[in-house]
């Protein structure tokens, strides 16, 4: 989830309100929701139940296009494909017996939606009318996966390999079935050696 801003608190939702002028003139272009849940090939069930859904919203108003992705959605409702006069949001945080963190979006009565937890990315390219969201929904949960050569990435769960488009960053591996997240070169799987201690020179007298 390294290119998205994520919403902890308050004033990190106020940063988001404020970043598009309070979402006014903006309207809803696209709703991509998925369950985490699957029936596999041989009929057995994941359980591994939850909806994540990535929104697009375009605006008249910089930046123009927003991506706000929503993970673990509580509520989802939609009523009217109208532009949104503005915005409202709010992040509760109950701390007993176990912190659990309530997001909540309404933009004017059209369109409502409560989550766990809130990211956004600035999607200015996606203006005009095709559809945009076209990849798999990304997830925090998803683990690293590197670019070896051409279209080959591999997995870092388990180190299998697969052809996919490089400009997807977000693919399942066929072989664990992992979401996978693409990263640098330089960052994949911590794997490179752990910085020794300074090296010395010393000069001959
Ligand atoms: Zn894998």
């Amino acid at each position: 989830m390294q290119s998205y801003e994520r919403v902890d608190s308050q004033e990190d939702m106020d940063l988001l309100l404020a970043s598009i002028r309070g979402f006014h003139d903006s309207m809803t272009k696209e709703i991509h929701l998925i369950n985490r849940g699957y029936v596999r090939a041989d009929k057995s069930m994941m359980m591994s139940h939850r909806f994540d859904t990535q929104i697009l919203i375009q605006s008249q108003w910089k930046p123009f296009a927003l991506e706000l992705l929503f993970v673990g959605v509580r509520e989802l409702c939609a009523n009217d494909p109208g532009e949104y006069w503005g915005a409202s949001g709010s992040v509760e945080i109950k701390s007993a017996p176990v912190e659990i963190r309530s997001i909540c979006m309404k933009f004017d009565s059209a369109l409502r939606v409560v989550s766990e937890s809130l990211y956004y990315k600035v999607r200015t390219e996606c203006l005009g009318a095709q559809a945009f969201l076209k990849s798999q929904v990304p997830t925090p949960d998803a683990v690293p996966s590197s670019l070896l050569e051409d279209k080959w990435r591999q997995c870092s769960a388990c180190c299998d390999a697969w052809e996919c488009e490089p400009t997807e960053i977000f693919s399942y591996c066929p072989s664990c079935g992992q979401l996978t997240e693409l990263r640098p070169v330089d960052e994949r799987f911590n794997l490179s050696p752990k910085p020794g201690p300074p090296v010395k020179s010393y000069t001959k007298r």
